[in-house]
């Protein structure tokens, strides 16, 4: 077994951890907000999360980890110009930090398995994150451009962090909000859709486009065509605010579309060998984004049609 200093030497990664009971906590908080969402957020979203007693997976330690991630810019030849289509932090995986947190998780904490549960709330209650009002985590030093972590490991050690054992309120109380939010409304404004309401942390996620645009179905009546920004999600509350001031790395993709799957993708050009089909599915999968696979076009349109191609 390894000390904590193993941690340390994962580069661009963050560590906290306690009690596993804490993750049946969450989920039960997050159940008792399946009204405040809206069923249909929570059945997609948050439905698949289980107690611990439940996934009958027995651990002593929850262990949350934050690694940054980055902007991806994907080219497109949109006719003789090159554009970027903007892939926020987290939709396409950093498989060689998440292999090293992982080891190093495995080496400090014994046996750890990865998984789903409400990451943020963990990041928060483990005091790893705070809160803003758009309703995304902030870590601390490493703003809210991380991906989260989650694991339950076998080996017991005492919390990272003094967190409370105690039912959570819905609403967690005001603590877990982040201090430079107090009166601060520059996401809220910088919001095109109303989702960040006067509402503490909490959003009206039927509103938000990041939840709308990973979704295959219809894009809702109040999705207005100049509101697309990125490819899938969103990300202009997160690129306003000021938690975030210099924390923004960018990766451009190699892999992107040519002039010709551009135009098939975006004005549906003939393709009547499926070559320029393939071509897109073969773009998609060596940026690890062939999960978007159902979206893309439609999204993709979305951006063009609002100015951003
Ligand atoms: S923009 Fe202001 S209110 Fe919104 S999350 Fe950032 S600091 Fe908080
Ligand atoms: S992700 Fe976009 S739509 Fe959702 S709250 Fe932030 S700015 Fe609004």
């Amino acid at each position: 077994m390894y000390g904590f200093d193993e941690l340390d030497k994962v580069g661009s990664a963050r560590f906290a951890w306690g009690p596993a009971a804490l993750v049946d906590l969450c989920i039960e908080r997050i159940r008792s907000l399946r009204g405040d969402i809206g069923g249909a957020v929570f059945d997609t979203y948050l439905s698949a999360q289980k107690k611990l007693s439940e996934m009958d997976l027995p651990g002593a330690t929850v262990v949350m980890a934050a690694m940054r991630a980055p902007l991806f810019e994907m080219p497109v030849d949109a006719g003789g110009r090159t554009a970027y289509a903007l892939v926020p932090p987290t939709y396409i995986d950093d498989k060689a930090l998440i292999g090293k947190v992982d080891a190093a998780v495995e080496n400090v904490f014994g046996k750890a398995t990865p998984i789903r549960a409400p990451f943020k709330t963990l990041a928060v209650l483990l005091g790893l994150a705070k809160y803003g009002r758009n309703n995304i985590a902030y870590v601390h030093g490493m703003g809210s451009y991380v991906r989260l972590r989650c694991y339950i490991a076998t080996r017991q050690v005492e919390s990272s962090y003094p967190a409370p054992i105690r039912p959570l309120e819905k609403d967690l109380g005001s603590d877990y909000l982040s201090d430079e939010c107090r009166g601060c409304d520059i996401c809220e404004s910088a919001c095109p859709t109303g989702a960040i309401e006067n509402r503490g942390f909490m959003l009206d996620a039927s509103r938000c486009m990041t939840l709308a645009n990973e979704d295959a179905k219809k894009l809702p009546g109040w999705y207005e065509k100049s509101f697309s920004h990125c490819m899938v999600g969103c990300m202009r509350c997160q690129e306003a605010c000021p938690m975030n001031d210099g924390k923004l790395q960018r990766i451009r993709l190699r892999s992107g579309l040519d002039k010709d799957q551009a135009a098939w993708v975006l004005n549906g050009s003939d393709d009547p060998e499926g070559r320029l089909e393939a071509g897109v599915k073969q773009v998609l999968k060596e940026n690890g984004m062939s999960y978007l696979d159902d979206v893309f076009a439609r999204n993709m349109k979305s951006l063009y049609n609002a100015g951003r191609l």
